[in-house]
């Protein structure tokens, strides 16, 4: 179902689905079992504007970690389980606020039965992950190799599992790094399942590749309506991924909040280090909780013109620029002092 239309998840504080907000999930990449580090971590993906975060659970010493974890941060946390289901149960003992695992993986049906049931007992959702790369034997004959359809019948399958044991708590994740795959199998899957989708591309790559990889597959998904919650997953860091989430949610008009930077692409008018200025008032603006828009404009001649969309901006000249606000030239300024203007107008910035 579309986001509007999907089943109400609640997890810990944040509720997902049925017309709530896209909510942005990242991934600790310390060892879970290292409370201090993956405290550390998470404080700072909370800063970052991270929602729901996962820490992967390789062992018994991490599912007791993650209740001392919880004391320290203020975002639920999930947990991410593969193959043991004594670790799932752990997890929810601990306080894990979700569990993500893979049915089928986990030891066959008395296994995910007993997962469930402690589910339950807990009031803890089930986050039921498959990808391509676990894809079921006669799935892959079936269809003749990784499909969109087989992906969805394996999701499928493992969520009617779970209905049969009696639980609806639970959300679906359908993962492959073939974005258009991706992207079908997301289609496919919101015909059929009432339930949240999270959606991510899967092992999307460095942060370009993975970045790029994201906002087309993530911004097909989101722009028809399906999605409850999203991960950009990089091979960097998690700061990272929160960052590229928050940009693809805005641009598509998901978000509102938060300074938009446009600047412009350089050309041979340039006279002054746009790129390096243009880094500069990005990382200047990333901290101020205003929602406008800031041109940065390399030079005077079309500077003032391409910037009138923004509500404030600089256009770099020969030793000097602008201060442009709303398309109209307010001051002149010595270069050096360009980014500090810049500054001092957001800071006594009055809508
Ligand atoms: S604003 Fe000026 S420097 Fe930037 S691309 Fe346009 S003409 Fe070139």
């Amino acid at each position: 179902m579309k986001r509007d239309e999907t089943k109400k998840i609640q997890i810990g504080s944040v509720l997902i689905g049925g017309g709530s907000p896209v909510a942005i999930q990242s991934m600790t990449n310390t060892r879970t079992e290292d409370v201090s580090a993956t405290v550390e971590q998470i404080l700072k993906l909370e800063s970052a504007g991270c929602e729901i975060v996962r820490c992967a659970v390789p062992t018994m010493e991490a599912a007791h970690a993650l209740a001392h974890i919880k004391r320290h941060i203020h975002i639920p946390l999930v947990a991410d389980i593969h193959f043991d289901y004594r670790l799932a149960i752990g997890a929810i003992e601990n306080g894990a606020d979700k569990i993500r695992i893979n049915p089928g993986n986990i030891g066959g049906k008395d296994r995910v039965r007993a997962v469930t049931d402690k589910a339950k007992e807990y009031h803890v959702p089930i986050r039921v992950g498959v990808n391509s790369g676990s894809l079921e034997k006669q799935l892959l004959e079936k269809y003749g190799g990784v499909t969109a359809q087989g992906l969805v019948e394996s999701a499928m399958d493992k969520v009617h599992m779970i209905e049969q044991m009696g639980y609806e708590e639970i959300v679906v994740s359908i993962k492959s790094s073939d974005v258009m795959m991706c992207v079908k199998a997301h289609e496919l899957i919101a015909e059929q399942c009432p339930y949240p989708l999270h959606v991510g591309i899967t092992e999307s790559g460095t942060l370009l590749s993975g970045n790029i990889k994201s906002s087309v597959g993530l911004g097909i998904i989101l722009n028809e309506g399906i999605g409850d919650t999203i991960r950009v997953s990089l091979t960097g860091s998690p700061i990272e991924e929160i960052k590229s989430a928050r940009l693809i949610l805005k641009t598509l008009g998901l978000r509102k909040g938060g300074i938009e930077v446009v600047s412009c692409p350089t050309c041979g008018r340039t006279k002054i280090d746009l790129i390096g200025l243009a880094n500069e008032v990005e990382h200047m603006v990333a901290d101020f909780p205003l929602d406008i828009k800031v041109a940065v404009m390399g030079c005077v001649v079309n500077g003032p013109g391409e910037a009138r969309e923004a509500d404030i901006g600089i256009a770099g000249g020969i030793g000097e620029g602008l201060l442009i606000k709303r398309g109209e030239v307010v001051k002149k300024v010595r270069e050096e002092e360009l980014l500090e203007t810049l500054r001092q107008e957001l800071v006594h910035w009055d809508e």
